[in-house]
């Protein structure tokens, strides 16, 4: 008997950067995440010193023996990306102008890197792991503190002219609302997401709206989160309720949109607020039906991501490998 040959796996690292944190992970090449941490992102997300950081979990995450040999290295951040030099050009959560990631982090890291939008990086995983190649039209939206959106055309990501393809979270839903810092007025992700749901209840709650909420926060209104509105609404609170379905209605307004302009077969909802599950969808597809064309609504079939936190990570990783 001969003992059966052992190769080295080839790995990856995926690196998720956003405004609040970031996280990474040792991916395979089938996209399966072997290890991963977050940190958050210091406080004035100065980009050497972001670098710097990452520069130092990756080593810790790479001392970790046998996950085989590093490939290279991908990084979805949250702005507008130039991928062929690796510079954010515009990036309003991070706060960051001009910044050349990918030089500043090729200090630390000795591989390749890959530098794309991260919800670019997100649809890739998504498209990879949760629809395991079998769509080939796919649209991927993160719904976080903001909304991130990614295409997948003929079973390859869409960038468009310069790389900010699919960015839904910036439609405009009220052509006279909110300022946006993307330099809008009245984006999609002024008014759902995490930080937009809670204020929403907030707000309601401040101006004498009556809610389990306020017992779930024990009267501190400044804790609210989606998981509070999340629970109220499941034991029938109306205020809870109410909030889902303005949230629902207002993503379908947007992805109705998405469905008549892409006539994707998916599209897979991660980030915070996918985790709702029902409270959310039900809305959602009732509006997308509403207001888009009969065929393409009822073909496209609404997924919530398994990774969920970890999509970004997992695309990005994967990213690297198509890099090879
Ligand atoms: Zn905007």
């Amino acid at each position: 008997m001969f003992e059966k040959l052992r190769m080295p796996k080839k790995i990856t690292l995926g690196i998720d950067v956003g405004g609040t944190g970031i996280k990474m992970g040792l991916v395979e090449r089938s996209g399966k995440l072997r290890r991963s941490l977050r940190f958050s992102t210091p406080s004035k997300s100065d980009p050497k010193e972001v670098a710097e950081l990452i520069g130092v979990q990756a080593r810790m995450l790479l001392k970790s023996k046998g996950f085989g040999t590093l490939l290279g290295v991908g990084v979805g951040a949250a702005g507008d990306v130039q991928r062929q030099t690796g510079i954010i050009r515009l990036s309003p959560n991070l706060r960051w102008k001009n910044v050349p990631l990918k030089k500043l982090l090729a200090r630390h890291i000795d591989a390749p890197i890959v530098v794309e939008n991260d919800a670019n990086a997100a649809a890739w995983g998504a498209y990879i792991v949760e629809s395991k190649r079998a769509v080939k039209n796919l649209a991927c939206v993160t719904i976080g503190t903001g909304i991130g959106g990614g295409l997948i055309i003929d079973g390859k990501l869409y960038r468009g002219a310069t790389g900010t393809a699919g960015e839904i979270g910036h439609a405009t839903l009220y052509p006279e609302g909110h300022t946006c810092p993307c330099g809008n007025r009245g984006c999609l992700e002024r008014y759902i997401g995490v930080r937009a749901l809670s204020e929403n209840a907030r707000q309601a709650i401040a101006s004498g709206a009556s809610s389990l909420i306020t017992s779930l926060v024990k009267g501190d209104l400044t804790k609210i989160e989606p998981l509070h509105i999340q629970k109220a609404a499941r034991q029938g609170d109306l205020l809870a309720r109410r909030l889902w379905r303005q949230a629902g209605e207002s993503l379908g307004v947007g992805l109705a949109s998405l469905v008549n302009v892409f006539n994707p077969e998916w599209i897979v909802l991660s980030g915070g607020l996918s985790r709702a599950g029902r409270l959310l969808l039900d809305p959602l597809k009732k509006t997308i039906r509403e207001r888009s064309f009969p065929v393409p609504s009822r073909a496209v079939r609404l997924v919530i991501s398994r990774l969920d936190q970890d999509l970004g990570i997992v695309g990005a990783g994967l990213l690297a490998f198509e890099s090879q």
